[in-house]
């Protein structure tokens, strides 16, 4: 089932949701079980699992030469996704990404996710490859979000890259989009950023999740300036419970967001990191229930791979 759908079929309820990182190459996909099973009793309709593209890593060579190697530290996505499908019974969303792949590449992509059944797809563009500055796209593939949607549209109207091939089945994707009330670190203002997400959602996007957030004003103002300019599609809130001090530092860094300075001090008073882990699920269930009252059509969790908050924070709500 599509996530459109399942927010259609639930329309007046808030919905549960979350997000999981592919392991590292290597690892068991039992740790995505791992997170998966304490979460399963708050009945999410749908799981998203993230892409993460390409790194580069550089070996010293005998010869005192660094050699270069390209690295795909957490591939799976793809096959996740039909796991999770097949031993869940619940609908997963593939998170798909422009950088490092050309439109063929994508193509054929989006053809393994149909034939196994996958309904959902968060388009997204994709960061800069950790050691250089800017985003580049590949030389054959899409620089920016809104062109992985227009593919995905012709898709699922049956319009394939070649176009002369004798039968092309339809695809049947619901398009989510990503939203970024604190802006997109990459736009000059919030302004610009919104009428850029005003064009994806008029290419097909059907409904758009967000960046985290900690203060809900954020998302309250976003989802009006939203309204305002006539983009009517379900918008799903991110949340991700604080669970270390580094947090503090690191999901600025990382996310381009605002830790209000409430939250800041309650973690700094924090004797041990259990009581962090306090605060920072106390804090997530105070957003959820006042984002809940907004009338949210789901509350989407950013597990990183470890739900235990999250556990905490859906046994208090759902
Ligand atoms: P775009 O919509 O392309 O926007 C990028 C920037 O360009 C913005 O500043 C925007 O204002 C501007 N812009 C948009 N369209 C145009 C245009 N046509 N012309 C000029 N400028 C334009 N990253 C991953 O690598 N893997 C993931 O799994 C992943 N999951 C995510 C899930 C969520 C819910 C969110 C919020 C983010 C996720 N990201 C993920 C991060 C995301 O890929 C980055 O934030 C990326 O920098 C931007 O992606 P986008 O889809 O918003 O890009």
């Amino acid at each position: 089932m599509k996530v459109i759908e399942h927010l259609e079929a639930n329309k007046g309820k808030t919905l549960f949701s979350f997000e999981l990182i592919p392991p590292l190459k290597g690892e068991s996909i039992k740790s995505i079980f791992d997170a998966i099973d304490p979460l399963m009793e708050f009945k999410p309709p749908f799981i998203d699992v993230t892409y993460h593209r390409e790194e580069y890593v550089y070996k010293l060579r005998e010869n005192g030469f660094l050699e270069r190697k390209v690295t795909r530290k957490r591939p799976g996505t793809v096959g996740i996704c039909a796991a999770i499908m097949n031993r869940y019974h619940v609908d997963a969303v593939p998170h798909i990404i422009c950088g490092g792949f050309t439109k063929e590449e994508t193509e054929n992509a989006l053809i393994d996710l149909h034939f196994l059944g996958v309904e959902n797809v968060l388009a997204l563009r994709g960061d800069a490859v950790k050691s250089e500055g800017a985003f580049v796209p590949e030389k054959e593939g899409h620089s920016h979000a809104i062109n992985l949607i227009h593919q995905l549209v012709d898709m699922n109207k049956g319009n394939f890259l070649d176009d002369e091939l004798a039968v092309s089945e339809p695809t049947n994707f619901c398009i989510g989009i990503a939203g970024y009330p604190e802006k997109h670190f990459e736009s000059p203002n919030l302004l610009s950023d919104l009428r850029y997400l005003k064009q994806k959602v008029e290419a097909g996007a059907e409904y758009i999740v967000t960046q985290m957030f900690f203060d809900n004003q954020k998302y309250f103002e976003f989802v009006e300036t939203c309204r305002k300019m006539d983009i009517h599609v379900p918008i799903i809130p991110g949340l991700k419970p604080i669970t270390t001090k580094n947090h503090l530092n690191i999901l600025p860094r990382i996310f381009h967001i605002d830790l209000p300075q409430d939250l800041v001090e309650a973690v700094e008073g924090c004797k041990n990191n259990q009581d962090i882990v306090q605060v920072g699920v106390d804090w997530a269930i105070q957003q959820s229930k006042e984002l809940m009252a907004y009338g949210v059509p789901c509350l989407h969790f950013y597990t990183m791979g470890k739900s235990g908050a999250t556990q905490k924070i859906a046994a208090a709500l759902f």
